[in-house]
């Protein structure tokens, strides 16, 4: 068996080396996220519906492995969700997307040769560089290298059956660092199949190989250009710890100088602010809890966060302030946002419109005995309830 790099003392484990699905345009977008602090990592999440910014544990483990996050504190109050932090690496690799401006997109369905265009039509070809620079330095570039016995071939061009490559890649290296046996198993989460197309989209966005039938037709002159004069480290230097807060400010500075901070109203645009909702969002789960307001309902995916004052009449900030916020379920944001409902901008008290009938009261799960609690009363939520009640409530 072949010599691999030790993973032992870099806190990385094999699932780091070889993951997936983590497509190039997907790790992009999960840059942006980490690098504006907001990406989160369950182990064993599946997708990244991102209903609280829970991105998928594949894409992320392999970022992990690339060396472009790490795992930081677990989340307040949940077990078992992480805050993921950029290193300085994948910090390179987000400043460049900062500046030219470019937002996650969630193109990853799509091939490398798609996210090249992407980033050429957004000037941003010298992101390609940037990850070069940080892919040469991983334990997996190494071992991709020792797979192939690059020191032993002299043409510059090496062919080789796709499958051959996939399963035989994963399953030295799943002997080598888990010291059991591969065994195929098919479809699912830890073959070869499953696993190495991810690696194969990077070379492919590196141009360090390109697929074309079955085959895998690997550039051995790049591969081999300056190989191995770094000694492999993952960086862990502390980027300078900043509160959720501060991080969410940053974020809405950069769409207001982006987009004016009164937005406008183009598709782009409002494909863009679906960050500050996000934002929004979480901030109202921290102020309070992650439950509807009114009714107590838990479930995320019923959960919306509702404007007091309508989003559409905001500027930026406020379309992400909390106090302009209830966290409500479905059925309790409509009747919010209709005006059947309001809480009196003094005590908090629920305010019931006389169109809703006795049967709709109860059907819809509402009652004159319901009240926003004092801790929510904040001066400027009275203020923005206030506006609601003059404005929307329909008596
Ligand atoms: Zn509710």
């Amino acid at each position: 068996m072949k010599k691999y790099v030790f993973i032992d003392k870099e806190g990385i484990e094999f699932k780091n080396l070889l993951s997936g699905p983590a497509q190039i345009g997907r790790i992009l977008n999960y840059i942006i996220y980490a690098g504006d602090g907001i990406l989160k990592h369950r182990p064993g999440n599946r997708n990244d519906t991102f209903a609280n910014n829970i991105g998928s544990a594949w894409c992320i483990e392999f970022m992990i492995g690339l060396g472009l996050v790490r795992l930081d504190s677990i989340v307040d109050g949940s077990s078992n969700v992480y805050y993921t932090r950029l290193t300085p690496q994948g910090m390179k690799i987000y400043n460049i997307l900062v500046e030219n401006a470019i937002m996650p997109v969630f193109e990853h369905k799509s091939n490398p040769k798609y996210t090249l265009k992407f980033l050429k039509e957004h000037n941003a070809l010298n992101i390609v560089n940037v990850f070069e620079e940080v892919f040469r330095q991983t334990i997996i570039f190494k071992d991709l290298c020792i797979f192939l016995d690059l020191d032993n071939i002299d043409t510059d061009e090496l062919v080789m059956n796709k499958d051959k490559f996939m399963e035989g890649i994963f399953s030295e290296l799943c002997e080598f660092y888990t010291k059991t046996p591969y065994i195929r198993k098919g479809h699912g989460a830890s073959t070869a199949g499953n696993r190495v197309p991810s690696l194969l989209q990077l070379l492919e966005f590196l141009k360090y190989a390109y697929c074309k039938d079955g085959d895998v037709y690997f550039n051995i002159r790049a591969l081999k250009k300056g190989i191995f004069n770094k000694t492999y480290r993952l960086d862990i230097t502390e980027r300078h710890l900043i509160s959720e807060y501060e991080k969410e400010e940053k974020i809405l500075n950069r769409l207001a100088d982006k987009y004016g901070i009164e937005g406008n109203r183009t598709v782009s645009t409002r494909v863009r602010l679906s960050q500050a909702q996000l934002i929004f969002k979480e901030r109202l789960k921290r102020e309070y809890g992650s439950f509807c307001w009114l009714c107590g309902i838990k479930n995320d995916n019923l959960l919306l966060a509702s404007h007091i004052k309508d989003s559409s009449l905001c500027n930026i900030y406020d379309k992400a302030k909390n106090n302009n916020g209830l966290l409500l379920c479905a059925q309790h944001d409509k009747l919010f946002d209709s005006g059947l409902i309001s809480f009196e901008y003094e005590t908090g008290k629920v305010m019931i419109s006389k169109s809703l009938t006795k049967d709709d009261r109860k059907l819809s799960n509402i009652s004159e005995d319901m009240r926003l609690q004092d801790k929510l009363m904040t001066d400027e939520r009275r203020n923005f309830l206030k506006w609601h009640n003059d404005n929307k409530f329909f008596d």
